[in-house]
């Protein structure tokens, strides 16, 4: 019998697990599918992650030590910068484009538009920003009384909203100088970046660093610390593939648990969410399948040519579902890596490099994603952005992306950030938050699909890359 694709199988559990919360929504179950069901999709992504990490840490200092020409590696390292952060504005253009041309917040009713825009006053006012654009509805008698039950109802709502936490994170950042998050990039204590999920960067900065300086040692001294690395990186990699035979499994509690927690024991409760906030979550959706299934491949058409479509989302296939399931890059990359290396061709040189790297600063569908929700939540309050403030979106976007995590709901935090850079108001994030979940699923996907197609370019630049379509893509994770 023709076994099936391990893809298949990830879809199935999910599938399955969707399934499962819905049924266990509609018979008030969904307390014993988060209790008992849920942590396994838990466990599944601690494992992810427990490997992630030094997985990082060993590949990039592999890489680097690998490519042996300090000169070569500086060449690969500005490169693969500069393509990332043409690919990353070129997803926020798209998303520009889409939220201006579909104004899904306009689509809004009038009346709900109208209180939006009365309470941004009332927040710009208190901020003391002077409200340049559109009607003052402040300044209008006719809407006096309605201002006041506004300004009672935003001090309650913004009280309850959960939050009051992200946004203590994002003053945290907005405090410090120009040049921090260059600070922040150099760790004290590399002990401490290694325990603590958010240092990713700090992590390939001391990767780097070690992989240069083992070039200039001799070569009786880097040969055991470089074969060291080498083969505790292949356990690692081991350590995936046996996660993976199980993944089909907890894909299904991950999926369970999530929907569980969304839909709670009333799923009539999520589909009116949904439908406020339709338009919009249509809107992220198209641009992030047009990245997808259509950017990336004219990309790989234009550079690489010998990738064929579907061969190419036929190697990607597992570590795009489990993206998608997982909501973090981080998680997905030792799958990642499997894909791009075994099944696209990539030379593990090029691969460990730039994966790496991507997973943590290339977010195409995070900042796609917080270019239209910053228009949309704009064009709700009856705010228009002038081409300026669009830019600023440009700028801050392509740097909140840079700095998110490669961990669910970090894009979301994020875009905090940008909507105070363009004097929004930053709580605005509470109103997209019941839809977040599933785009971040979306956007993960892409920010994967982003990665293994630059490396793609890069390899191929190199003349690093050998596509052999896979019969199998499944087959790279078996245990022999
Ligand atoms: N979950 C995304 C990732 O890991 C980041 C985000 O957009 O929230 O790639």
């Amino acid at each position: 019998m023709k076994k099936l694709a391990l893809h298949w199988k990830i879809i199935i559990g999910m599938v399955l697990g969707i399934i499962w919360a819905l049924l266990s929504s509609t018979m008030g179950w969904s307390s014993f599918t988060i209790n008992w069901i849920d942590p396994f999709g838990t466990i599944f992504i601690n494992l992810l992650k427990l490997i992630a990490v030094p997985l990082v840490l060993f590949s990039i200092i592999s890489g680097v030590a690998n490519i042996g020409d300090p000169k070569s590696l500086g060449r690969m390292g500005g490169k693969t910068l500069l393509i990332y952060l043409i690919t990353t504005v070129l997803a926020i253009t798209i998303g520009l484009l889409l939220v201006n041309t579909f104004k899904p917040g306009k689509l809004i009713d009038e009346q709900s538009r109208i209180d939006n825009r009365i309470s941004y006053e009332i927040w710009a006012s208190n901020q003391g920003y002077e409200i340049k654009d559109g009607v003052n509805y402040l300044q209008d008698p006719a809407f006096f009384e309605r201002a006041r039950e506004i300004s009672d109802l935003t001090k309650n709502e913004l009280e309850e909203a959960s939050v009051s936490d992200k946004l203590e994170t994002a003053t945290k950042q907005k405090e410090t100088t120009p040049l921090q998050p260059l600070v922040d990039i150099v760790p004290e204590n590399f002990f401490f970046s290694l325990t603590n999920n958010s240092l990713m960067l700090q992590i390939i900065f001391f990767a780097i660093f070690f992989g240069v300086c083992l070039l200039f040692i001799p070569t009786s001294k880097s040969k055991p610390v470089l074969d060291f690395v080498d083969g505790t990186m292949e356990v690692f990699l081991k350590m995936v593939d046996l996660v993976m035979q199980a993944a089909p499994f907890f894909v299904f509690a991950l999926l369970a648990g999530v929907v569980s927690k969304m839909a709670g024991d009333d799923i009539g409760k999520v589909i009116e969410i949904f439908k406020g906030l339709s338009w919009y979550t249509l809107t992220v959706l198209g641009g992030l399948l047009l990245m997808i299934f259509v950017i990336y491949p004219l990309v790989l058409k234009t550079f690489v040519r010998n990738i064929p479509y579907k061969g190419f989302f036929k190697a990607m296939s597992p570590a795009q579902t489990l993206a998608f399931s997982t909501s973090s890059s981080a998680a997905t990359l030792p799958v990642t890596m499997e894909c791009v290396e075994n099944n696209l061709g990539v030379d593990k040189k090029i691969s460990s490099f730039v994966l790496p790297i991507g997973a943590t600063v290339n977010m195409d569908g995070t900042s796609l994603y917080q270019a239209i929700a910053v228009v949309f939540l704009a064009q709700m309050h009856m705010i228009d952005l002038t081409i300026g403030q669009q830019l600023i979106v440009v700028i801050t976007a392509t740097l909140a992306s840079i700095g998110s995590a490669a961990v669910p709901s970090a894009g979301l935090v994020m875009l905090i950030i940008v909507l105070e850079a363009v004097g929004l108001n930053p709580a605005w994030i509470a109103i997209i938050f019941p839809v977040d979940r599933i785009l971040d699923m979306f956007r993960t996907v892409v920010n994967v699909t982003g990665d293994a197609t630059v490396s793609s370019i890069i390899a191929n630049g190199e003349g690093m890359m050998d596509y052999q379509e896979a019969k199998d893509p499944s087959d790279t994770f078996e245990v022999k």
